[in-house]
């Protein structure tokens, strides 16, 4: 299917053809180089960290940090059930078994108090998870300071899956300082991207140095092949890190962007009966990667009909992330469910947020969504 308007399209522009032209030119066509150096300490200071390893994916970053963390076969690792699969599919990698659990009405990420009753009943039965995978939905983090606390006080490694979070911040700190590691993506769907990529970012440069050792097939460093580990081929090549700094150095205005085009579709929607925003919590401050609305049983307004008026329109939308443990790949999966993902899944859309995205486009959205033939 193709459209005029998509919902989250990579927005490039002189200063990534530029960059990614002299990388061409400098010869450094072959997988390492200065700019992968350079794209991995510009990650580590927007992630508030020491040290950050560029990757072919997001979900490459997942599956490495929670292979160096010592996740495999038959430990259990909880992951929100409102999610994108790549979190839950890095478990499935290791020949581990992903837990669900449900997510807080308040800011649709991995609820506390379900997190804080889990972990206590497994410390009881001696059989703790061995990480717990939080996700910074739609740019929004997670409540970290109960979270990671939580994860100190029973032993669990924290791993944060901020892929669609890069520059949101949570009291302040960037997405990406939080738990033993934290991923980013560079999908083409993501607020920035190298059409493909992905990044762990963390303060503890060991681990760091063992995901890139993991990540370029865990060659020893000797003259002939030598490998004590079985390895991966995960790692970015300097072209497209080259693209990617390009990315990052415009990640403020695009972050200001999307700002806009949520406070935009606020202002054209805000007063339609039973139509709300995804709330944004009071300790942090989103990126505003998508913006997701969502239809409550008051609203005259159906978000499939909606999406359906749209996309006759040549526009793009999409429903809220379908829950995990509603996906037929997971359906023997234990879950801790409280209804609250399964009703953003029935209840929620969201909306063309590029950052390349105009005002009249906005306009037009809008008016588009309140003029749904209502059911
Ligand atoms: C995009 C995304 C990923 C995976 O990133 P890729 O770079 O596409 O592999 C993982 N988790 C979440 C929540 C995502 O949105």
């Amino acid at each position: 299917m193709s459209f005029r308007i998509y919902l989250s399209p990579p927005d490039v522009g002189e200063l990534e053809r530029k960059m990614l032209l002299e990388a061409f030119d400098s010869g450094w066509i072959a997988p390492v180089g200065p700019d992968l150096d350079a794209f991995e300490a510009d990650l580590a200071v927007t992630g508030g960290v020491r040290s950050a390893v560029a990757l072919s994916s997001g979900t490459a970053g997942l599956h490495l940090t929670l292979l160096a963390l010592g996740v495999g076969a038959g430990d259990e690792v909880v992951v929100p059930t409102l999610t994108f699969a790549a979190t839950a599919n890095a478990v499935m990698y290791l020949g581990a078994t992903p837990v669900f659990l449900d997510v807080d009405e308040s800011s649709w990420t991995l609820s506390v108090e379900l997190l804080a009753a889990f972990l206590a009943e497994r410390a009881a039965a001696g059989r703790l998870p061995a990480a717990v995978v939080t996700v910074d939905l739609y740019g929004q983090c997670c409540d970290y300071d109960p979270i990671a606390a939580l994860c100190a006080e029973y032993g669990v490694a924290l791993v944060a899956d901020a892929a669609e979070a890069l520059g949101a911040s949570y009291h302040g700190r960037p997405a990406g300082s939080f738990g033993r590691a934290a991923v980013f993506s560079f999908n083409g769907n993501k607020i920035i991207t190298t059409s493909g990529g992905g990044a762990v970012v963390s303060d503890d440069d060991e681990l760091v140095r063992r995901i890139r050792h993991l990540s370029t097939q865990a060659r020893e460093p000797v003259a002939h092949y030598e490998h004590r580990d079985v390895g991966y081929n995960y790692r970015m090549s300097n072209l497209l890190a080259a693209l990617g700094r390009a990315q990052l150095a415009g990640l403020d205005d695009k972050i200001a962007r999307r700002r806009a085009v949520r406070t935009g579709y606020e202002a054209l929607l805000g007063d339609v009966d039973g139509l709300s925003f995804m709330p944004v919590a009071s300790y942090g401050s989103p990126n505003h990667w998508l913006t997701c609305i969502r239809f409550d049983r008051r609203c005259a307004l159906q978000p499939e009909a909606v999406r359906l008026g749209l996309q006759a329109a040549g526009i793009e939308a999409r429903p809220i992330w379908k829950p995990m443990h509603l996906q037929p790949v997971f359906s023997g999966a234990e879950v801790v469910d409280s209804g609250v993902a399964a009703q953003l899944f029935a209840e929620g859309l969201c909306l063309p947020s590029g950052s390349a995205l105009t005002d009249a486009d906005v306009a037009q959205i809008a008016s588009l969504v309140r003029s749904t033939p209502r059911s």
